[in-house]
């Protein structure tokens, strides 16, 4: 089963299973995925993120889970964002949008030190995109690559990433990206929860600011933080939750997908991606827009 559409019924028409096929085929090539080579190096160096961080950097965090996020189905044991009411703030304009996300990246983000990862990252990784965006993407925290960049998502999963947002027919800089920290954690593995705790006001001021449509949760640790959940990714994805009043839809991170790189897998972000285009009226392969 590649696709919702194909119901358990539909199989019994081969040429209904034929047209959905075709339809499916054309979604999952404008998705960009085909084009991406499972590059195997890319996974071990990832299976080896998973280890246990080394033990240079015990003394000074909460001892460290592994890299989970590319785990979908693992418990993480961080704070949760407390289902608060809906923003009432007045929506800015785009201008003064971008003039306050600014701001709050100058004078707060870059110099802040209120947890231990001010000690061990070489840039802040505010986020970045169009502060009027309708779809906002939220993920972890930074790796190697975003740390001596300052920018979220440039590695090989921000390439995939890219596809992604490329297959919705956007560019990067339509929509918002971000992480629930903002500083690298060592050796790559998962924010402690004193860390999630002390940066994520930061976050949940960039979603009031920006006040997007729709976000998109990329992984494990930026849904259950998102949602107070403690459901796996493979319970949690494919179906819309509310977050203050703002449509959530969860999906597997980009650096899962490279791992698990699977016809199940791209099929089930895809199907995600295309829930959420549909929700912001964008046209969908094989159907018309909205
Ligand atoms: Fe500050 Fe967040 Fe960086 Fe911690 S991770 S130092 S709270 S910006």
């Amino acid at each position: 089963m590649i696709d919702d559409r194909l119901s358990i019924e539909s199989m019994a028409d081969p040429d209904l299973v034929k047209r959905r096929l075709s339809v499916w085929l054309r979604g999952e090539s404008a998705f960009g995925l085909r084009s991406v080579a499972v590059d195997w190096k890319a996974i071990q160096d990832l299976q080896a993120a998973k280890r246990p961080a080394a033990a240079s950097n015990a003394a000074a965090a909460p001892k460290p889970s592994p890299r989970s996020l590319f785990a979908p189905t693992e418990e993480l044991d961080l704070p949760a964002e407390p289902q608060a009411a809906a923003f009432t703030q007045p929506v800015a304009s785009r201008p003064e949008k971008a003039a306050m996300l600014a701001q709050m990246d100058g004078d707060q983000v870059k110099p802040c030190e209120h947890c231990r990862l001010c000690k061990t990252r070489k840039n802040t990784v505010f986020g970045e995109g169009d502060p009027d965006a309708g779809i906002f993407f939220v993920g972890e925290g930074p790796g190697e690559n975003e740390d001596l960049q300052g920018r979220p998502f440039v590695g090989r999963a921000g390439e995939l990433l890219n596809k992604m947002i490329a297959g919705m027919g956007l560019r990067r800089e339509q929509v918002y990206i971000a992480n629930i920290v903002k500083c690298r954690p060592p050796d790559n593995r998962v924010p402690a929860p004193d860390e999630v705790e002390a940066c994520t006001p930061f976050l949940v001021r960039q979603l009031e600011i920006v006040r997007p449509k729709v976000i998109v949760t990329l992984g494990l640790p930026a849904s259950k933080y998102m949602l107070a959940s403690r459901l796996s990714m493979g319970k949690l994805r494919g179906q819309w939750h509310n977050w203050r009043g703002i449509k959530l839809m969860p999906t597997y991170h980009p650096a899962y997908l490279l791992r698990s790189y699977t016809e199940e897998n791209r099929a089930a972000v895809w199907s995600d991606l295309k829930k959420v285009m549909a929700e912001v009226g964008l046209p969908i392969p094989g159907k018309s827009a909205r």
